[in-house]
């Protein structure tokens, strides 16, 4: 990337992690171009990209029917023999009064990646006709916002660890549907990978010509410019008619501009405290009741991960106390510390911290775990008076600990962390 390059072709991104222009240079398949300043990358090329994405996306759409068709996993133990489907895991969290942790365990687990599959086909087959706007611009803004939201992986971790669970006190078997399953959440991966949000709006909407007075090397909020979050063109928050300087809509997708996430702090804050206050009953409560021969037995997070410790499944112990514990309040004190650092610039340099924010934005999902966990095990083990297991208030506590801290990392606008200190960087 250089700094002196004649205006008129000039392709210009601001970078969405610390707002610095950088023009990317033109990319060959496998090639990707990244901010020169934090490392976030602003552009990917890939070979035959339409082609690629429809064949990804084809494929996981398939194996995402056949996991939904077969058996999932079936559970044997001498008068209780029980196999579940896929979509079974959120339908019996239904039939036992949680039909908020059924709302969410369906969608992240099938209806979100499912829409996003057949988003993904339609708008790519829209590329290939050439038809640009037959609503890909909505399809392609909703992309980005359902990313984390889709937990394949997440499920995957969490049927082993059901699986586990189980080991000592029945026989289980994983059905076609799980393999399936397995193959779709890489195909998933794969598609997410293989859309370039960037070259894709090139191609739906073309690419205006870069205003002649913006500079690489400086941040565009000095400019009074900024990157569209949507499609990543540079607009003029100064130039349009109804704004008063702060904000203006994208000329080429429309998306509402600002120079910074409007009032990211506040809802950064308010979130992490509603995060903090959900955490108490996340706890305190029981996560997953069990009757056995009528005895009913309650488990805390904390208390069904000293069972598994006890049991000798340790490392299941310790995969349940990083994501159910170690995770959600590491992820909580990082976004108060990185709130606090935007007003107050302490010992870390700004890029430190954005690899730090980055990192709970990784992480945060895999939370969920332990919520799958309990929605496979209630499907899982339904048989009357003889053993059975239901969630517990803690599941619905947790869900919406994990809920919002993921929110709450998303309201961060972590260009704030660069605003203090950016120009030592330049
Ligand atoms: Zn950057
Ligand atoms: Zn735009």
């Amino acid at each position: 990337m250089t700094t002196q390059q004649p205006t008129k072709w000039r392709r210009l991104r601001a970078c969405p992690a610390c707002d610095m222009v950088s023009a990317i240079p033109v990319l060959r398949p496998g090639q990707h171009a990244s901010c020169p300043r934090c490392g976030h990358v602003l552009a990917r090329r890939y070979l035959h990209p339409v082609q690629r994405s429809i064949a990804l996306a084809a494929s996981a759409l398939i194996t995402l029917l056949i996991a939904v068709a077969f058996p999932f996993i079936r559970v044997d133990a001498g008068g209780l023999d029980n196999q579940i489907a896929l979509s079974q895991t959120a339908s019996t969290l239904l039939q036992s009064h949680q039909p908020i942790v059924a709302f969410i365990v369906a969608c992240t687990a099938i209806v979100l990646p499912g829409l996003y599959l057949t988003g993904v086909i339609a708008m790519q087959a829209n590329v290939l006709r050439t038809v640009p706007k037959a609503y890909s611009d909505v399809i392609a803004r909703l992309f980005s916002q359902l990313h984390p939201w889709m937990m394949a992986d997440v499920f995957i971790v969490a049927a082993l660890i059901s699986l586990v669970k189980l080991t000592g006190m029945a026989d289980v078997h994983l059905g076609a549907s799980f393999w399936a399953y397995c193959v779709f959440a890489l195909l998933l991966l794969m598609t997410t990978r293989s859309v370039d949000i960037d070259w894709l709006w090139y191609r739906l909407a073309g690419e205006p010509e870069t205003p002649e007075d913006i500079r690489c090397g400086i941040t565009a909020a000095e400019q009074h410019v900024t990157g569209c979050p949507t499609c990543g063109l540079i607009n003029h928050l100064a130039s349009h008619p109804d704004n008063e300087g702060h904000h203006a809509s994208c000329i080429r997708c429309g998306t509402l501009l600002h120079a910074r996430k409007p009032h990211s702090l506040q809802f950064t804050w308010a979130l992490l405290l509603t995060a903090i206050i959900l955490y108490i009953p996340a706890n305190a409560y029981p996560m997953m009741i069990t009757t056995a021969l009528g005895q009913s037995h309650a488990a805390t997070i904390i208390g069904g991960m000293m069972e598994l410790w006890q049991h000798g499944s340790q490392p299941i112990a310790v995969v349940i106390f990083v994501a159910s514990v170690l995770v959600p309040i590491l992820k909580m004190l990082v976004l108060i510390l990185l709130s606090w650092l935007v007003k107050h610039p302490g010992p870390l340099n700004a890029l430190q911290k954005t690899r730090l924010y980055h990192l709970t934005e990784f992480v945060g999902r895999w939370s969920m775990v332990d919520v799958f966990v309990v929605a496979i095990m209630v499907a899982l083990i339904q048989s009357g008076n003889l053993m059975s297991v239901l969630p517990g208030p803690a599941a619905l506590a947790f869900c919406a600990v994990v809920i919002t801290t993921m929110l709450a990392a998303m309201a961060f606008d972590p260009r704030l962390l660069w605003d203090t200190q950016g120009k030592q960087y330049d």
